[in-house]
């Protein structure tokens, strides 16, 4: 299996950006990721500034993707993601949601047993390994990797992990994939701007889709197809999420907008994603099954 070391990554996703590999679809290709501090945190007592989101977020890659086209969509399948021993945590003033009552700073490793986040002795937490940041160059712009859109990048969906597939868009030829700021485990909102962050070595196969629509960014994760949408407002992303399923459910299933909307009223699912970045991100939720009763199938 082609490997893509931690140390080559961008912290922006860039049409601009050199490929730093290649790959034919169908290929399977590890990323190995740093945690979202690039490794910097050794310490608990260690003196780091906060800084803003220019040098957080590397994310590996760009992986160019023989055959991938503008219009065309990539869908990358998550075969496995490897966890390092330990995660870490940074917290303080300004931190997230909740960063008005922190006052103090706090960084807090999180080593992992026997398949478990230790995270005091009280504490045994299950993990939940997810991918932060994929996404594939924008449309002639860059995006910092610690900014979520159109093209993925810092989504912090925590359906994202192993087993699931992402559908991302292709802007610019070989789409330049990229991704890291894996979490060991985090909870729906990321309410003070981490999760239990670590390094991993994430393995994914890549495939190029033509003559296909789908809203996106999209994933198939367990039993559920969702779409996932960010902007400034979690009311606004919340729309989004929900226009992207309708307008699905017409294209794939042909029906109009007024029974896919009852539909989707009863079986979909908002959830938010996170609420801390600098666009926020929600995702709705609709049940596979429901196209496969119709005869629809995800590829
Ligand atoms: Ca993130
Ligand atoms: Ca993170």
């Amino acid at each position: 299996m082609q490997r893509i070391a931690r140390d080559q990554s961008v912290f922006k996703l860039s049409p601009w950006n050199d490929p730093v590999a290649q790959a034919s679809p169908g290929d399977t290709i590890c990323f190995e990721t740093y945690d979202c501090y690039s490794n910097q945190i050794t310490q608990e007592n260690q003196v780091l500034p906060f800084s803003g989101w220019d040098r957080v977020n590397p994310a590996t890659g760009p992986l160019y993707v023989q055959g991938a086209r503008p219009g065309d969509i990539l869908r990358v399948e998550i075969m496995d993601i490897i966890l390092d021993s330990q995660g870490v945590m940074r917290v303080g003033p300004g931190s997230g949601a909740l960063g008005h009552v922190l006052t103090e700073r706090k960084t807090k490793f999180i080593p992992i047993k026997d398949g478990k986040a230790i995270f005091n002795e009280r504490l045994e937490l299950k993990l939940n390994p997810m991918i932060g940041v994929i996404g594939t160059a924008p449309k002639g712009e860059e995006i910092s990797t610690g900014t979520p859109g159109a093209h993925g990048g810092n989504m912090d969906c925590k359906r994202i992990g192993k087993g699931s597939v992402v559908y991302l868009p292709v802007h610019v030829p070989g789409a330049l994939l990229a991704m890291g700021d894996v979490h060991a485990l985090m909870g729906d909102g990321e309410v003070i701007v981490c999760g239990m962050e670590i390094a991993a070595q994430i393995q994914v196969k890549v495939d190029v889709l033509q003559n296909l629509w789908l809203p996106l960014p999209m994933v198939v994760s367990g039993s559920d197809l969702i779409t996932i949408a960010s902007e400034a407002t979690l009311d606004k992303a919340a729309v989004t999420a929900s226009q992207m399923m309708l307008v699905f459910l017409q294209q794939a299933l042909g029906m109009d907008a007024q029974e896919a909307g009852m539909l989707l009223s009863l079986m979909g699912n908002l959830h938010i994603c996170q609420i801390v970045d600098p666009l926020m991100t929600v995702r709705m939720e609709f049940p596979l099954w429901i196209l496969e009763a119709y005869g629809y199938r995800m590829n």
